[in-house]
């Protein structure tokens, strides 16, 4: 008779132990778990999977900059990806957006976010909007922001997620990077997200002096090139290899 009862209790309690692991799987989903064609993470999920890639991703690499923590904290990137694509959004690679071209690491995002200094009075060119999020990531931290995309599809779309997600000091126009945005020149920061062989004339002449420009140079190896405009000179320093997107030429 006790020998019933105590198989009855272990086998109770191995069922109780077997629904555990189930349970905690499902408050803490497994960020590289492929689900296609959408997502069906919720909110909540998300910014889990955001929080996870700021300590991991970026602070444990040596990103310090606040502001461009808490920018990371905040943008939901996953909006800014196709829905097929949302949980990877997260994920310490770049991804595709359509038209051939890519939404960078979100390492590479941030360590040229902290590269260019920017503070909350800037005004900021970031040339090659692609989906948006470089554009929406400057937002959050400077007071206006000019951002040109060179494929008028990417353009679009990129404007309606910035105007969903509430940005109102973020202007996108279709337009070749090559030439800047005069009209708004000087600039205290410029990012450029694609990569030319060499760095544009036009966008050295239309920053303000002290500030910098972070730019990928080279053709199959690049670099990250961070040029500061001095009175009198332009210093450039070499830092991270990387492989972006070429620079287009209008054709
Ligand atoms: N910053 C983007 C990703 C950039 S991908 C994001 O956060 O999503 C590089 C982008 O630069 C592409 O969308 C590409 O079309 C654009 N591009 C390439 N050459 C350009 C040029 N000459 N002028 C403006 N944009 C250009």
């Amino acid at each position: 008779m006790n020998f019933a009862w105590i198989l009855i209790a272990f086998l109770l309690g191995w069922i109780l132990l077997m629904c555990i692991p189930s349970y905690a799987a499902e408050l803490s989903p497994n960020p590289f778990q492929f689900q296609s064609p959408s997502s069906n993470w919720t909110e909540e999920q998300f910014e889990w999977l955001r929080q996870q890639m700021v300590e991991e991703q970026l602070r444990e690499r040596g990103i310090k900059d606040e502001r461009v923590l808490a920018a990371m904290s905040k943008v939901p990137r996953h909006q800014f990806v196709n829905p097929s694509w949302q949980d990877l959004a997260y994920g310490d690679h770049p991804l595709l957006i359509g038209h051939n071209q890519t939404i960078s690491q979100p390492y590479i995002v941030a360590y040229m976010t902290q590269a260019a200094e920017i503070s909350s009075k800037d005004k900021v060119l970031e040339i090659g909007t692609g989906c948006g999020y470089q554009a929406a990531i400057l937002g959050e931290i400077a007071q206006e922001v000019y951002s040109i995309e060179i494929i008028p599809q990417l353009a679009a779309k990129a404007r309606r997620t910035l105007s969903q997600l509430g940005y109102k000091n973020i202007t996108v126009k279709t337009g070749d990077g090559y030439q800047g945005w005069r009209e708004h020149s000087p600039y205290d920061a410029i990012i450029v997200t694609a990569a030319p062989e060499q760095i544009p004339q036009a966008l050295i002449d239309q920053l303000a002096t002290g500030a910098k420009m972070v730019i990928p140079v080279g053709t199959w190896y690049q670099d990250i090139v961070v040029l500061t405009k001095t009175k009198d000179k332009v210093i450039e320093e070499r830092t991270l290899p990387v492989r972006f997107v070429p620079m287009r030429r209008k054709s």
